[in-house]
């Protein structure tokens, strides 16, 4: 995994490039990303804003807002028009970061999740591994998963 790491939609019609080191990878399992993923939880790579762009096509964009994340932050949500497929959310809380859907990358391999985060709605059959960073609910901020992200590189 070095930078830059691209991805794209599922049509390929957008792409977009990271030019810096992730900041850490958890997986989300509030029903929101249930919801927006149609899975049990959703993977969240956190990445320097500055860092993300689109380099190919054009992305649309929905806003989300706060009354209705779990999280209570609204976000900007980036998506292909043509198939629909999510890439990244700009969450308003924290402008410093972008939370890209990283299985959108052309290379998932090294996606391991320090973390799980809203596990009080995780699907009953979802093992949370007891040694990863594990929050109820949303973290109060994102330090305990970067370090855990960082001790593992
Ligand atoms: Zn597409
Ligand atoms: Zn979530």
């Amino acid at each position: 995994m070095t930078p830059p790491l691209t991805g794209a939609c599922q049509c390929g019609e957008v792409g977009y490039a990271i030019t810096a080191e992730p900041v850490t990878v958890y997986a989300c399992h509030c029903r929101d990303c249930q919801r927006q993923s149609g899975a049990a939880f959703a993977l969240s790579l956190v990445v320097p804003r500055a860092a993300i762009g689109v380099i190919r096509g054009t992305a649309r964009e929905w806003q989300r807002p706060s009354a209705q994340t779990a999280s209570g932050t609204p976000m900007v949500c980036l998506f292909c028009g043509a198939c629909g497929a999510r890439l990244y959310h700009l969450p308003s809380r924290n402008p410093e970061v972008a939370v890209v859907k990283p299985g959108t990358l052309d290379d998932t391999a090294w996606l391991v999740p320090v973390g799980h985060i809203w596990t009080e709605s995780a699907q009953p059959w979802v093992a949370i591994p007891a040694r990863t960073v594990n929050y109820p609910r949303q973290p109060p901020d994102l330090a305990a998963l970067a370090a855990a992200w960082r001790a593992r590189r």
